[in-house]
C-alpha cells in the first residue's frame, strides 16, 4: 500500500495492532507436521455444540437465500422472558464483540476518554484507539480491576468505563457490593459497560453478581453477554447487550442491518432451552479448573484463581519459551505477553483427557 495512504488513515488506526487470536490447529499442523495437537487457547467451549442448536442451525440454513431477521424478533423476545428484561432494551451483536464496537462508535472519539484496567481484555484498547479517544489505563489490584482507582480517574472527557466481570484473561472478579459501591461513584453521563462473557460461570459463585440487577438504579450501565462461551457457539458470533431503551436505541442506529446471521439466530434461540447443556459446560468446567489448580499445586506454580472457563499460570520467568516447548509437544495455550503478563500462559479449561493432556506436556517442559 502506499504510504500516502497510510497516513491519511484515521489517526486512531494508524498505530493499530490487530487483534491477535489463539493459533489455529490447523496452522500448528502446517507448521510441525504433527497430529493430535489440543488447543486451549481461546476459552472455546470444550464439549462441541448442543444438538439442539446444530439442528436449529441446520433447519435455518434452508432459507439462505433470505436476509435474517433484521430485529432479531425470535430470539429478542425469548431473551427478554428468560432474562426478565423488556425487549427494547436488548441488542443483538455478531458476538459480544459487536456491541463493544457500537458502544466506542457512539460515545468515543477524538477529545474523550474511555477507562479500563491493566490486564483487561483486549479489544477494550483496540475499539477505544480505533475511535481515536484516549485510553486511560489503571493499574491492577492483585491482577483485577481497582475500582476505586477507576472511578478516581474519571474526567469531564471520561465517557465509557469498560469492566469485565469475570476479566480474561486474569479470570478475576468484582463482588456485587464492588460493583454497586462503584456505580454509585460514576456520574450518570458516562457509560459502564460491565462485560459478562463468562456469566454463566461466575454465576455459580456467591456473591458474584447479575450485572442485569443493576440496570433500574443506573440507567447508564449496559451489560453485555454472549453465546461463544458456556454456550458454546463461539463460531457462529453472536452476543447481546442489556441497558436501558433509550441506550439500545442509540445502539441500533449504529448496528449493520443484519449483523446476525440467520443459522446464529436460529441456533441462539434453540440452545436457551437446552438447560442440561449448559449445566454440563459449567460442571465440565469447575472440574476441570480445579484439575488445571492441582497440576499447578504440584509444580509450585501460582495461578490466580477464575470464575471464567480458563487459569492464568504464573511460572515465575519468561513463559514465551514454555509456550514455544508447549506448542512443540502439541499442545496451543495463550501466551499474555501483550497484556502485561509476559510471566503468564493462559490456559482455557478442556475435557479432563485435554487437561491430562496439557499437564503431563507440562511435566515435561518444565522438566526439559
Ligand atoms: C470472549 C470474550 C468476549 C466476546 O466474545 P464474543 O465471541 O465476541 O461474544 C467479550 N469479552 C470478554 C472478556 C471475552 O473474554
Amino acid at each position: 500500500m502506499s504510504c500516502d495512504l497510510i497516513a491519511l488513515a484515521a489517526a486512531g488506526v494508524q498505530g493499530l495492532s490487530p487483534y491477535q487470536p489463539g493459533k489455529p490447529v490447523e496452522e500448528l499442523e502446517r507448521d510441525l507436521g504433527i497430529r493430535n495437537i489440543i488447543k486451549l487457547a481461546s476459552n472455546e467451549n470444550p464439549l462441541g455444540p448442543s444438538p439442539v442448536a446444530l439442528q436449529a442451525a441446520r433447519t435455518a440454513l434452508a432459507d439462505v437465500t433470505r436476509y435474517p431477521d433484521g430485529s432479531g424478533y425470535r430470539l429478542k423476545r425469548k431473551l427478554a422472558g428468560r432474562l426478565g428484561v423488556d425487549e427494547s432494551g436488548i441488542t443483538l451483536g455478531n458476538g459480544s464483540n459487536d456491541l463493544l464496537e457500537f458502544i466506542a462508535r457512539v460515545w468515543l472519539g477524538p477529545g474523550t476518554e474511555c477507562i479500563f484496567s491493566a490486564h483487561a481484555f483486549a479489544v477494550y484498547p483496540l475499539v477505544t484507539q480505533a475511535a481515536g479517544a484516549r485510553a486511560v489505563v489503571v493499574p491492577a489490584k492483585d491482577w483485577g480491576h481497582d475500582l476505586a482507582a477507576m472511578a478516581d480517574a474519571v474526567t469531564d472527557a471520561t465517557r465509557v468505563i469498560f469492566i469485565a466481570n469475570p476479566n480474561n484473561p486474569t479470570g478475576t472478579w468484582l463482588k456485587e457490593t464492588e460493583v454497586r459501591d462503584f456505580l454509585d461513584r460514576i456520574p450518570q453521563r458516562v457509560v459502564v459497560v460491565l462485560d459478562e462473557a463468562y456469566f454463566e460461570y461466575g454465576a455459580t459463585e456467591a456473591g458474584y453478581p447479575n450485572g442485569i440487577e443493576f440496570l433500574a438504579d443506573y440507567p447508564n450501565l449496559i451489560v453485555t453477554r454472549t453465546f461463544s462461551k458456556a454456550w458454546g457457539l463461539a463460531g457462529l458470533r453472536v452476543g447481546y447487550g442489556i441497558s436501558s431503551a433509550a441506550i439500545a436505541d442509540l445502539l441500533n442506529r449504529v448496528r449493520q442491518p443484519f449483523n446476525v446471521n440467520s443459522a446464529a439466530l436460529a441456533a441462539a434461540e434453540a440452545v436457551l432451552d437446552d438447560t442440561e447443556y449448559l449445566q454440563r459446560s459449567i460442571d465440565v468446567n469447575q472440574s476441570g479448573l480445579a484439575q488445571l489448580a492441582d497440576a499447578c499445586t504440584q509444580h509450585e506454580l501460582n495461578w490466580i484463581p477464575s470464575l471464567g472457563n480458563f487459569l492464568a499460570i504464573d511460572f515465575g520467568r519468561e513463559a514465551m519459551p514454555l509456550y514455544e516447548a508447549l506448542l512443540r509437544e502439541g499442545l496451543i495455550v495463550r501466551p499474555v505477553a501483550n497484556y502485561a503478563m509476559p510471566n503468564f500462559l493462559r490456559v482455557s479449561v478442556g475435557l479432563p483427557e485435554e487437561n491430562s493432556r496439557f499437564i503431563e506436556a507440562l511435566g515435561k517442559v518444565l522438566a526439559a
